[in-house]
């Protein structure tokens, strides 16, 4: 007999940005849409797990990006030839598959691979214009032109099994506890440098910007607690792959410290809300009311569901 999944409570700085933007989102999120996967579930409740599954142009593109980097990777590791044309054009053709099944909103009826539900641009009808779709793909283009020529392949090259840490592993093992919480982190790439020091990296398509560090840190203190290695020796590093521009991250005792008081702070609020914190049971939608701020909405999956389909994004 199959398991029933229960929902667990857990912690990610998605789930903490879910919940700074809108209480209402973060309820459909976490809470109304559990369960919308089974076949006997309440059409309310799969139409929120189908609405939170989707994800933007801009997103899907960055995903397709750490996909093909973590095979290549693989690849590498288990010692295979690097076939970069090969790779681009696998990238591309599941694009384009992709791409025709949201556009066609096939997510209602099937769903194609587990990495992909639809987009939401298509969901809403938005009027995104020919070009800006290319610009998903010539955004993977380039990065992974970029990474094909850059330091990162020598370097998963010279390494020695035993300096292989993860490789975008998923969210089945990218998990640690922290004050008894389950924590989620997946680093897209860890290695132990020549000297036995970790590396943690994460690769980010599109524009340098800041808010990343505290993903860093959570990978820093996955990767201490997963290897028993001492946190602060962690080095961590942003690779910008379209731009080429790399950013470390600092790990150290402050840094740390503001991370863990980060996280308590935010546990203790999403804790807050719940009417049984043993269950991580919800109380009514009531209690999550929905943002003020229409600039969140124009961007949110579940806006039907709010009625403020007319706060539409500006297509860029
Ligand atoms: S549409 Fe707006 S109010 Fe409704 S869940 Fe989304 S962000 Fe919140």
């Amino acid at each position: 007999m199959a398991r029933k999944l229960v929902n667990e409570f857990s912690w990610s700085k998605s789930r903490h940005e879910k919940l700074s933007e809108c209480l209402r989102a973060y309820y459909f999120h976490y809470y109304a849409s559990w369960g919308g996967w089974e076949r006997d579930a309440a059409p309310r409740v799969r139409q929120l797990y189908l609405l939170k599954k989707l994800t933007n142009r801009h997103a899907w593109a960055g995903t397709v990006v750490h996909d093909a980097i973590r095979d290549a990777l693989l690849d590498v590791r288990a010692g295979r030839p690097l076939d970069e044309a090969r790779i681009l054009s696998r990238a591309h053709a599941l694009m384009r598959a992709d791409f025709k099944h949201s556009r066609a909103k096939g997510y209602w009826r099937e769903k194609t691979r587990k990495e992909f539900t639809g987009l939401v641009e298509h969901e809403y009808d938005e009027p995104v214009p020919a070009e800006s779709w290319k610009g998903a793909w010539t955004t993977v283009e380039q990065a992974l032109g970029w990474f094909f020529r850059s330091r990162w392949v020598e370097l998963a090259r010279s390494l020695k099994p035993e300096q292989w840490l993860e490789v975008d592993a998923g969210f089945e093992s990218g998990i640690f506890f922290l004050d008894g919480v389950k924590v989620f982190a997946v680093p897209d790439f860890a290695y132990l440098d020549a000297d036995g020091h970790p590396v943690v990296v994460d690769w980010k398509t599109g524009q340098v910007r800041d808010g990343y560090d505290e993903q860093v840190l959570g990978y820093a203190l996955y990767l201490s607690h997963r290897y028993r290695l001492p946190v602060e020796q962690v080095e961590a590093r942003l690779v910008y792959v379209n731009s080429g521009e790399e950013v470390p991250v600092r790990v150290d005792p402050a840094a740390l410290a503001a991370f863990r008081a980060h996280f308590t702070r935010s546990v203790e609020r999403m804790r807050g809300l719940l009417a049984d914190v043993t269950a991580n049971e919800a109380g009514p939608e009531e209690q999550f009311p929905p943002t003020n701020e229409l600039r969140t909405c124009a961007r949110c999956n579940f806006r039907r569901l709010c009625g403020r389909e007319s706060a539409a994004p500006q297509v860029a």
